[in-house]
């Protein structure tokens, strides 16, 4: 995860056992795969109309955390005060591209002790080698291991342009082209995309802040696009507003 004081800390066996442990200890209370579609205060509740699949229902509550992405609150968050709906409606988000690499080798790499390696000029822009952090133990390296390979940004929206099968096929030539070790030992190349996969800043961002952190009464903002996007930022924001609704 990263943090303020990036590249921060890893969570052995992936972050999604973070959202897993907090749903275990929530159990039910959790409902899956269900979209809210509004979000209005009423006389001191709140009412947010839900559908899953094909069946719609309303929930009333006293107080409604909102931890969608910021295009999305504004677009179900009714009557928001304009300038809050508008510091929503103009966070930017960025697109990334990702591919998780598979890789079956029986001995250490190249890549064996380095996070993260800068690939100016190629695909991807950077390789990502969490792995480093099971790999403690020279002496007791197992075989095979997985990277990913990430673009950011405009590189990123242009590749998606593309199929699927032709970002492997440029991503798998430049990862060969940076590591020609790699040739052997590639299994299987996953892409994943993410039109919209991270809030970023611009000259004057800034001046939304004001707006973005007004109380709302009983609708709280939570999410990385508050603040940096991290997960930090994240479980930061939905702390607070935790914490404001237990304030009232
Ligand atoms: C490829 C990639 C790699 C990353 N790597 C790292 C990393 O190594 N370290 C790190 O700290 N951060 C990383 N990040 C950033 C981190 O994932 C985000 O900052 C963090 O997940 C943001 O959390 P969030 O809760 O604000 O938003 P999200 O994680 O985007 O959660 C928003 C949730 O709202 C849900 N939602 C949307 N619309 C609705 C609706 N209408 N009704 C109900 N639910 C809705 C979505 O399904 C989603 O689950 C990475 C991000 C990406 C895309």
């Amino acid at each position: 995860m990263w943090s303020k004081h990036s590249p921060g800390r890893n969570l052995v066996g992936g972050s999604a056992l973070f959202p897993l442990a907090l749903s275990e200890r929530l159990g039910k209370k959790i409902l899956y795969d269900t979209q809210a579609t509004r979000i209005q205060s009423a006389d001191g509740s709140v009412e947010v109309d839900v559908v899953a699949g094909t069946t719609r229902s309303t929930f009333m509550a006293r107080h409604c955390i909102v931890a969608a992405p910021a295009f999305v609150a504004a677009q179900i968050v009714k009557d928001l005060p304009s300038d809050t709906l508008h510091a929503l409606k103009s966070i930017r988000y960025g697109a990334f591209l990702t591919a998780a690499v598979l890789t079956a080798e029986t001995a250490p790499m190249p890549w064996e002790r380095h996070y993260a390696i800068s690939t100016p000029g190629r695909a991807f822009s950077t390789i990502f080698n969490q792995a480093t952090t099971l790999r403690e133990d020279p002496t007791n390296r197992q075989p095979g291991g997985s990277l990913m390979l990430f673009r950011g940004a405009k590189g990123a929206a242009q590749l998606m342009q593309l199929s699927d099968r032709e970002i492997v096929e440029r991503f798998r030539a430049d990862l060969i082209a940076e590591f020609p070790e790699a040739a052997s030992c590639i299994s299987e190349i996953v892409v994943q995309r993410w039109e919209a996969g991270a809030p970023y800043s611009w000259p004057g961002r800034g001046t939304l802040q004001a707006a973005l952190a007004r109380p709302l009464g009983s609708i709280h903002l939570a999410g990385d696009y508050l603040e940096f996007p991290n997960m930090e930022v994240a479980a930061r924001t939905g702390r607070e507003a935790a914490d404001a609704v237990r304030s009232n």
